[in-house]
């Protein structure tokens, strides 16, 4: 289902296949060696770059394709259709489009082309210890003095949080407020008083490394920050629809990838003296779960085509996330069980593709949260 679909167009099947020839060579073989290190090293990411698949929605004047997001989506299924869950899209896909269009001319300038050549990697750094659904009740702040802003507070589970030479800091600017307090600043890693804690040990998603940051008086200049002061809960919830869009798009790659191992799994498994895929207990469950794939798909493309249009609604982007993530979890459980005691195995594609996808349904907001905004809507 990652091929023929009405979204895409020939020129997208060309790209598709160059990034599939790519991550085959360059990173699928590499997964293991990345899940034991926690991270994804620089070098595939400048590789990635060279190659034209960062940031593809950047106009050519500052580097890039200015391709639309469909190149995106095509980067992001590719990654998830078992690969190691890298956070390429927490760069590509969530961060870069703040700098198109909130940035000024300068910091486009500035940021843009190495975001592109993979000389810059970005995160986002929006959660901390106190509070991720709860966005409004951060406690970092940004005082403003003179011309720079001083940063002080801590951010935890920030994707690519070891490897970010940049990080787009959601502070509070007036601390009294709540969502009306709100600015975003871009911080790089080198400023003095900027520390990166540890690489968080987590379930799965192992090589999308996943980190505490730490700021303390950390000086930024006036120009580091994006849009206007105090709007920066404004921008988060515009541009928070593309982020859930590409995370249900990550989530479809996922369970097409859980499925597609699964079904040679039990045509080949024998037990009783017959396949596995022979009772109809299994191909009832195969029919179910392609059944939801192939609605999956049909309504995730229909909000890829709405974005493209600009028009895709932040409930909408949330059911995208909530109904593809939580049929991530339900298609890869089944193949799980389909696989029996080799489902429970470390080796086997399955049980990396249980442990990778429990993540879909807590980040970029969790699946309460998705029901909130929905229910908000009607
Ligand atoms: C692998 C991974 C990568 C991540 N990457 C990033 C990143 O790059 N940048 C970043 O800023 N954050 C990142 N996060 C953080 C993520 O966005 C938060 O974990 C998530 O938003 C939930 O916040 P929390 O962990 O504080 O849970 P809490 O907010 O404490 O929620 C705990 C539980 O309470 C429920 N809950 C909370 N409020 C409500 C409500 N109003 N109604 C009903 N139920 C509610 C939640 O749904 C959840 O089940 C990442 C997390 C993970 C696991």
């Amino acid at each position: 289902m990652l091929n023929d679909r009405k979204v895409y167009d020939s020129e997208h099947a060309i790209f598709r296949e160059g990034v599939r020839r790519f991550f085959n060579a360059e990173m699928m073989r590499y997964r293991d060696e990345w899940d034991r290190a926690g991270t994804s090293p620089r070098d595939f990411w400048r590789k990635c770059g060279e190659a034209g698949f960062l940031c593809p929605q950047v106009p050519e004047e500052y580097g890039g394709a200015g391709a639309d997001f469909r190149y995106n989506c095509i980067v992001a299924e590719e990654t998830f259709y078992g690969g190691p869950a890298i956070n390429l899209g927490v760069h590509s896909d969530i961060v870069t489009p703040y700098l198109l269009h909130y940035g000024t001319p300068d910091q486009k300038r500035r940021w843009l082309p190495g975001m592109v050549s993979g000389e810059i990697v970005t995160a986002i750094a929006m959660t901390e210890p106190g509070t991720g659904s709860d966005l409004a009740n951060i406690k970092t702040s940004a005082r403003l003095e003179s011309d720079q802003y001083v940063i002080d507070g801590q951010k935890t589970f920030i994707s690519n949080g070891q490897n970010a030479d940049l990080i787009l800091v959601v502070a509070k600017t007036d601390p009294a407020a709540r969502a009306k307090g709100v600015s975003l600043i871009f911080v790089e890693s080198s400023r003095e008083g900027f520390a990166r804690g540890q690489n968080l040990d987590k379930m799965g998603q192992h090589a999308a490394d996943t980190s505490e940051l730490f700021f303390d008086n950390v000086c930024v200049p006036v120009e580091n920050r994006i849009g206007e002061e105090n709007q920066g809960f404004k921008y988060l919830m515009q541009e928070l629809p593309q982020e859930r869009l590409i995370i249900a798009v990550t989530a479809a790659a996922a369970a097409q990838h859980a499925f597609d191992i699964t079904l040679p799994y039990v045509r080949e498994r024998q037990a009783f003296g017959r396949a596995i895929a022979d009772f109809q207990n299994t191909r009832f469950k195969l029919a179910e779960m392609a059944t939801e794939l192939k609605v999956g798909w049909a309504f995730l493309d229909q909000c890829i085509a709405t974005h493209l249009q600009g028009e895709l609604s932040s409930s909408e982007a949330s059911m995208a996330k909530l109904w593809l993530t939580e049929m991530l979890g339900r298609v890869v459980d089944q193949c799980v069980q389909l696989h029996g005691g080799y489902g429970y195995v470390n080796e086997y594609g399955i049980c990396k593709a249980y442990v990778d996808a429990r993540a879909h349904r807590i980040y970029g907001g969790t699946s309460e949260i998705m029901k909130e905004l929905i229910s908000r809507s009607l």
